[in-house]
């Protein structure tokens, strides 16, 4: 028996609607449990939205509704998108859930008392990203994100002592036992443990969040620390602290994908927070890059967010997935158009995967070769790695080689000459070995393009094969980056 996998996106904000970067990351997570699932692993999958921050409370006030109403529907809309974009998440967790309170509590109670204290902090604090900023990360006294004057805040907050955990982390880390993807980032990690962690905040003030938060347990005064608040989702969306369920993940692999830029909560604050209350700590981390337009990072305050259910309404959910897949590089940023998408969805879906299939298919209905039956065969060699390794750019570079080497092979082989001069055997004999090949590449493209492949492997399945409707038809003159 194999070790059940857990794996997980972090928890947007839901101050506003999502926008396409988070959903690179939703698809990326998703490829990883389709993929395990396929060959065989039990794997539970989880997203969810972050639904506590103060930034909730701003905008519910600039938009003259309540918190709790912003929050359920923008949390809503990012249910939608993880459905939109065919993402199979076994569990959806908000964080303004009673189960979530409760894991919160429980989770606070467990951390050992000697790293519990009550102290002064005093820091450079940015509201749009409810969090304080050190002076080498803003040199200016500006967000880095947001390009906003940082204000300074002092407060009382109950403080996690994670200075006590700097060389076991370090150990964990270096060691490979918690491992951070890719190279770059787990030396970025290192580095900053090397430099000394500062103990961190469990707690804001209450008053400065206008009361909205979970209570800190035993003091009314404060609120839990929206990012520690977040980080124990993963332990609620198992059902922390009731029953067993928990403690079964706690024996297998937790893989948790996440934006570069929050690594020091996920590889720094949550191990430290776990080792301290006894429990299990992630397996491995892997941080992906940002979607940029013109060089600039997407995001929910740039102005320049598009909802990404429109793109998926104009091309399809597989053909999004298709260009965050192959055509954005997992851990650098890449630029998003949808000049660039709809590039991709001619060359490579309509004109590459599609025709094939189109033509394959439409010979077959004529030869009539016999279905396929047959498990699939291995992918190209080095996909497994290249998916092992978050490459799935590269693993899908090898499914279009095939496809285009299939390609080739049917047009040197020319079946259609054998068909129209009536020898059938011998139309059958050129036909089936590219159809057992197209059904495996179908099989590995499963955890990429889940629609699509069920549509290539039920064209090629026995008794006969029937000749495909177009998977990626061909879309009409396009201006302005939009289909009339
Ligand atoms: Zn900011």
């Amino acid at each position: 028996m194999t070790t059940p996998l857990f794996v997980t996106t972090t928890i947007p904000y839901v101050n506003a609607p999502p926008h396409i970067g988070f959903a690179l990351e939703l698809v990326q997570a998703d490829v990883i449990a389709r993929y395990h699932r396929l060959i065989g692993r039990e794997v539970r999958f989880q997203t969810g939205t972050d639904e506590n921050a103060f930034k909730n409370v701003l905008s519910a006030q600039a938009r003259g509704v309540s918190v709790q109403q912003l929050v359920d529907e923008n949390s809503t809309r990012f249910l939608r998108l993880t459905e939109a974009l065919d993402v199979s998440t076994d569990h959806f967790q908000r964080t303004t859930v009673p189960a979530h309170r409760r894991a919160v509590n429980a989770f606070l109670a467990r951390l050992r008392p000697d790293d519990v204290f009550a102290a002064e902090y005093r820091g450079w604090y940015c509201t749009g990203c409810e969090d304080f900023y050190f002076e080498s990360d803003a040199p200016d006294g500006v967000c880095p994100e947001h390009g906003t004057p940082l204000v300074e805040v002092a407060e009382r907050n109950h403080f996690f002592r994670l200075s006590a955990y700097q060389s076991r982390l370090h150990e964990l880390i270096s060691s490979r036992r918690l491992q951070i993807l890719p190279a770059t980032r787990e030396a970025e990690v290192l580095g900053f443990i090397e430099r000394g962690l500062a103990d961190i905040s469990l707690s804001r003030d209450a008053t400065r969040s206008q009361g909205w938060g979970i209570p800190y347990p035993g003091d009314e005064t404060q609120v839990v620390y929206v990012w520690i608040d977040a980080l124990i989702n993963y332990l609620s969306g198992l059902g922390f602290p009731a029953g067993d369920a928990h403690r079964r993940w706690d024996d297998g692999v937790k893989c948790h994908v996440i934006g570069k830029n929050v690594w020091k909560f996920h590889a720094v604050y949550w191990p430290a927070l776990l080792l301290s209350a006894g429990l299990a700590i992630p397996d491995r981390i892997v941080a992906h890059g940002f979607l940029t337009n013109e060089g600039r990072k997407i995001s929910k305050s740039s102005g320049d967010a598009v909802d990404p259910v429109d793109y998926i309404d104009e091309f399809g959910a597989d053909a999004v997935r298709y260009f965050l897949l192959r055509h954005v590089r997992p851990f650098d940023d890449s630029d998003f158009s949808v000049e660039r998408l709809a590039g991709a969805y001619n060359a490579d879906l309509s004109n590459g995967i599609g025709n094939l299939t189109s033509r394959l298919t439409a010979l077959c209905e004529s030869a009539a070769p016999c279905g396929i039956t047959a498990p699939a065969g291995a992918p190209p060699s080095g996909f497994h790695e290249h998916v092992e390794a978050f490459r799935f750019d590269l693993a899908l570079a090898l499914l279009w080689g095939e496809i285009a080497d299939l390609n080739r092979e049917l047009g040197a082989a020319r079946p259609w000459d054998d068909v129209k001069n009536g020898r059938l055997a011998a139309a059958r004999g050129s036909l089936a070995p590219l159809v057992a090949r197209l059904s495996t590449a179908a099989h590995w493209l499963t955890p990429f393009l889940p629609h699509t492949a069920r549509l290539i492997q039920a064209a090629l399945a026995a008794p006969s094969i029937r000749r495909s409707e177009p998977l990626f038809p061909r879309r009409g003159v396009t201006t302005g980056g939009h289909s009339r």
